[in-house]
């Protein structure tokens, strides 16, 4: 059956010919990339995409036992991948971690694409009152600091090895864009800061060659989020009800955006805020 809407088992995981039925055209051949987060949703939907369009991918995460398992899955779904693969354990929010693992990378030429992907959603992580500091502190220090460290040391591979491309991707969120009534406060200021940093560098570094977009995803079918709602049938359905399409994304529609991104193909594209929401943010009433 050719479902092709990215939910009726046409998923990068699925072990389809290409995620949505699209056939792999190389369109990341001889690139080097680094994903953070790549044992999750959306860095591993991402990672199998990359393998799958010519890249080489290191692969990083906190969680060794996930990452494991994940790059296990990507060799499984890239049966015909021409690049190297390679995981590390990385925590983003520590700097000495993350130059590591970007100074892998000199062995295979250097970076040019880094997704900056890592990032947190605290179950403790509450309004203005409730949030506790704690939990706002490591909020930050995941989600800004992680990607911070990871633009800054992409830039430091990309002007060692004398690119003049380089594309760097970090995730942000819809709520960086809309206020949410369900708040989360340390998470949506994080992801404000996130795309705000993002629309800078990218300024700074145009000249260079080295581009920096921020994806903004809307509530996803991953882990991050399905965990957090549980089987609370009306915490879900208090969400789904703003998508138009009366469904959540899935991580292989962020990898799809992703890659274009990471790739040439988007080679004027430059300091966005890029939305892949189903048309969450544009709506007023959705369709009953
Ligand atoms: P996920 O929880 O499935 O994956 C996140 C991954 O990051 C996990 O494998 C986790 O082990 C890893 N991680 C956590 N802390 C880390 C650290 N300190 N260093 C390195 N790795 C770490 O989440 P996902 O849905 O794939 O989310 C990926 C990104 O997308 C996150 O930045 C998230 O905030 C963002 N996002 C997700 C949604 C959603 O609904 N899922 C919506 C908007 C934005």
């Amino acid at each position: 059956m050719a479902e092709t809407n990215g939910i009726n088992g046409t998923s990068g995981t699925n072990g389809t010919n290409g995620a949505n039925g699209f056939t792999p055209r190389g369109r990341l051949a001889g690139k080097n990339a680094i994903i953070t987060g790549a044992a999750g949703g959306i860095g591993l939907e991402t990672t199998i995409l990359f393998l799958r369009e010519g890249a080489s991918v290191m692969m990083c995460d906190i969680s060794e036992p996930a990452l494991a398992k994940a790059v296990t899955k990507a060799k499984e779904l890239s049966p015909h991948m021409t690049g190297r693969i390679a995981t590390a354990k990385c925590d983003v929010s520590k700097e000495a971690d993350v130059q590591a693992v970007v100074e892998q990378l000199d062995g295979w030429g250097g970076v040019d694409v880094m997704f900056n992907n890592a990032g947190i959603m605290h179950g403790d992580d509450a309004d203005a009152i409730d949030t506790p500091e704690k939990i706002w502190d490591l909020t930050q220090n995941i989600n800004v600091k992680g990607v911070w460290y990871g633009s800054k040391h992409a830039i430091l591979s990309l002007r060692r090895h004398h690119k003049i491309i380089g594309s760097i991707i970090n995730t942000a969120s819809v709520v960086a864009l809309v206020g949410s009534a369900t708040p989360q406060l340390a998470y949506t200021a994080s992801k404000g800061a996130v795309m705000a940093m993002t629309r800078e560098l990218a300024i700074v570094h145009a000249r260079e060659g080295f581009r920096f977009n921020a994806l903004c995803p809307a509530p996803l079918n991953t882990p991050l989020l399905q965990d957090w709602l549980g089987d609370d049938a009306e915490k879900r359905h208090r969400r789904e009800i703003h998508f138009p399409t009366g469904r959540f994304g899935e991580a292989i529609e962020l990898a799809q955006a992703v890659l274009f991104l990471a790739s040439d193909e988007s080679s004027f594209v430059n300091g966005t805020d890029f939305v892949v929401d189903g048309g969450m943010t544009r709506a007023y009433v959705t369709p009953e």
